[in-house]
């Protein structure tokens, strides 16, 4: 059975940079009807058993057309969304750097932690449609970033890479407030991203 993410802070605890009513319908209505749907999917496909990235990955073993892009999209729309709603924080209590091994590598591949977040904020507001812009991490530990349209991710996709940190560029996870701007929500969504999730999914490879 595949739960959302417990949120381990209130729905307005993100303000101003994430609106409480955002949160209400992005987390309590798209996140819970993606959650709904992949778990019926899953059941359908007799894969209920398996992790959501382990059924992610293996798409392609899933024969009808339909059931695959169904688990494909609401499978990714489940797992994306538990990623993103886990790296955030309230800006009090975000850690707004990395340390360590993941600091170590983000000065390799961008220089600073700056030029890294200019340049993923780049890469998600560039995402044509609807998407999310990615840092991702190889076998090796070397961290790039992508995007991916719909609810694509690096497992549905086959990329050997795991996510380090995303940013959902649908509209619906801004617009209420930011409207047109995106350039704007995803250059103010790093007040609220907590660097501590990221070390720990980087430590995890
Ligand atoms: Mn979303």
């Amino acid at each position: 059975m595949f739960e959302q993410v417990k949120l381990s802070y209130e729905m307005s605890a993100l303000e101003p940079v994430i609106d409480q009513a955002t949160m209400e319908t992005h987390y309590g209505k798209h996140h819970a009807a993606y959650t709904k749907a992949f778990n019926d999917l899953a059941e359908k496909a007799g894969l209920a058993g398996k992790s959501a990235e382990e059924i992610l990955s293996g798409l392609s073993s899933v024969e009808d057309d339909a059931l695959r892009n169904g688990l494909r999209n609401q499978g990714g729309g489940y797992l994306n969304h538990n990623l993103y709603f886990e790296q955030l924080a309230p800006e009090s209590e975000a850690a707004k750097e990395p340390t360590g091994a993941l600091a170590d590598a983000v000065k390799e591949a961008f220089g600073d932690l700056e030029t890294l977040q200019t340049k993923l904020s780049a890469c998600a507001a560039g995402q044509f449609g609807s998407g999310w812009g990615w840092l991702v991490a190889d076998k090796d530990g070397k961290l790039s970033l992508m995007a991916t349209a719909n609810q694509d991710n690096p497992y549905s996709l086959g990329c050997d890479l795991r996510p380090i940190l995303l940013i959902d560029v649908w509209e619906h996870a801004y617009y209420l407030k930011y409207r047109n701007l995106r350039a704007d929500y995803v250059k103010e969504i790093w007040r609220v991203i907590d660097w501590k999730v990221a070390e720990r999914r980087y430590a995890a490879q």
